[in-house]
């Protein structure tokens, strides 16, 4: 069989972004020794560091490598003490991150949340409620729904009054293509070697919305014979999340309730630090192109320290072998990595704890050595 090779665009950022970053390529490097494919990895710069490279947060250069890469593999943006010196639209985040997305059209907003038994201390919930582990996936529709729908504005009504509205639209396409991708992903889990399962939130008890998205996902899950849908109000989800999260396996929502409840959800797993994230486009043969970032930010309180956990960015890399290039294997790879190092008690200060005797404090640099080398 020929080398499968891919393009990869490496948009490391400002801040802690440039060190996970360093770390997330040289898994990548690993990758690449053991399994037989190749990447071409193109760093360029974005945001502060676009702005000081070239005078914009999207410079023409960075933007032209994403056009011709197959996936973007981007770390984070945005420094608080700078951001202000510029105009809103030129930000770094609107300028370059909102852009990026709706260049690529990226619709749909995936978030693993995987807790780690040797974890458990940074998750809120009692150890009888994490069910020795959780491990989520949140699959939020991102370009549709009540942030874009129109009318949207607010009048004068005179006396003192004003009236605001916001309107909530989806087509039957639009959440077609959104249930795919949870299906999609439903499908390559398979819970402990179970049937995947995939819950879909709606508000059907209220909103036509609601009505119309539980039919379309319910006829689309038709297709999907080996996958198991279930059908969950959003206010019972919210709550369902914290009282027995893991009775989840991907959980399906539309804009809003997946803005809430992907943030409800990444407060089961204590640390920014472990969250990766997928924003994925429209499928092209067999290629699915799509945007992978650690759920933080730029860090500003530990940037330049070597302290940062970059097993976000790491597995923000993984996502990418999976979703984009359909790697399963190397994705395995570097799950199996991940959890070879947190066994080993390997630990970045946000998820260090000192009650734990077996765990020592590492470097960025370390976890990512230790994480190459399992691989
Ligand atoms: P942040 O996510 O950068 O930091 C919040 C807290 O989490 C901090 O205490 C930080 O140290 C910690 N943290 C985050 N990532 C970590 C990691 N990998 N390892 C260890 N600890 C980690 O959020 P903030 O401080 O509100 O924002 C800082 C800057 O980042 C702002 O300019 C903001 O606009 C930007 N930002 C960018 C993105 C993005 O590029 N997608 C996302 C969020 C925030």
């Amino acid at each position: 069989m020929s080398m499968q090779k891919f393009n990869i665009a490496a948009l490391a950022g400002d801040g802690i972004g440039p060190e996970v970053m360093r770390e997330a390529i040289k898994v990548l490097r690993a990758v690449e020794k053991r399994f037989s494919v190749s990447f071409n990895i193109t760093e360029a710069p974005v945001g502060w560091a676009g702005i000081d490279a070239a005078g914009k947060a999207l410079p023409d250069d960075t933007l032209a490598l994403c056009r011709n890469s197959d996936a973007i593999l981007f770390g984070s943006v945005g420094l608080p003490d700078r951001d202000p010196t510029i105009p809103k639209d030129q930000r770094p985040e609107r300028a370059a991150l909102l852009r990026l997305r709706k260049e690529f059209g990226l619709f749909a907003n995936l978030r693993p949340v995987i807790l780690w038994p040797e974890l458990s201390h940074t998750c809120p919930l009692t150890k009888e409620r994490q069910a020795g582990g959780i491990d989520i996936l949140v699959i939020r529709e991102l370009t549709g729904g009540l942030y874009f729908g129109q009318p949207k504005g607010s009048e004068d009504l005179g006396g003192g009054q004003r009236r605001a509205t916001d309107t909530m639209v989806y087509t039957t396409a639009e959440i077609e293509r959104i249930t795919h991708v949870a299906f999609a992903a439903a499908q390559t889990r398979k819970k402990s070697g179970g049937q995947g399962k995939v819950t879909s939130i709606d508000k059907a008890n209220v909103l036509e919305n609601g009505i119309l998205w539980r039919d379309v996902v319910t006829s689309v899950a038709k297709q999907y014979s080996d996958v198991t849908l279930e059908h969950m109000l959003v206010d019972n989800g919210a709550m369902q999340l914290m009282l027995k999260p893991s009775q989840f396996d991907v959980l399906l929502c539309e804009n809003m309730f997946g803005d809430i409840l992907s943030d409800e959800a990444a407060a089961l797993v204590g640390s920014l630090g472990m969250l990766p994230s997928a924003s994925l486009g429209a499928t092209k043969g067999d290629r699915v192109f799509g945007l992978y970032e650690p759920a933080g930010g730029t860090a500003p309180d530990i940037a330049g320290k070597g302290v940062a956990n970059p097993i976000a960015q790491i597995l923000s890399a993984g996502l990418m072998l999976l979703h984009s290039f359909h790697l399963r294997d190397a994705h395995g790879a570097i799950i199996a990595a991940v959890t070879k190092n947190i066994k080993a008690g390997n630990r970045t200060g946000d998820i260090y704890t000192s009650a734990d005797p077996t765990a020592k404090k590492v470097s960025t640099r370390e976890v990512g050595d230790t994480i190459a080398a399992a691989i």
